[in-house]
């Protein structure tokens, strides 16, 4: 059984404390990450919890490990998107619906694009200008 990380310790993805119940322990690292325990409460999620096949046991993972930073794999929101190639929200966001841009579009509407994808796009704007 994984304890939970004491309320108030900070989270190792994204450096917010902890609350009560809302943490758990990576089993990779070691280091505590915001994991929502509580279905009825909303919370945030730094990272997974997942049933283990093998020996049905529970298994923890932050993001930092499941999603190895990499700078070129990161994934960044729209504002900060816009902030990396310098332009308007607004003109990512015209790009990415007229398909120029690929990017994903989350669950509650949050447009994702990776680094990768924007430096490439950037490159081939700058090319056919
Ligand atoms: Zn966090
Ligand atoms: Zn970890």
């Amino acid at each position: 059984m994984t304890p939970y990380p004491e309320p108030g310790t900070p989270c190792s993805v994204c450096g917010e404390p902890l609350g009560p119940a809302s943490g758990a322990f990576c089993d990779s690292c070691g280091e505590p990450f915001h994991l929502n325990q509580r279905e009825d409460l909303p919370g945030k999620d730094c990272g997974r919890v997942w049933i283990n096949e093998d020996h049905l046991g529970l298994e923890f993972a932050c993001d930092r490990c499941l999603n190895p930073p990499s700078a070129l794999e990161e994934v960044l929101e729209l504002e900060e998107a816009a902030a990396f190639v310098g332009l308007a929200a607004a003109e990512l966001e015209a790009a990415a619906a007229a398909g120029h841009l690929p990017h994903r579009r989350t669950g509650s509407g949050i447009l994702l694009f990776s680094r990768r994808e924007l430096v490439a796009w950037m490159e081939a704007r700058s090319g056919g200008a």
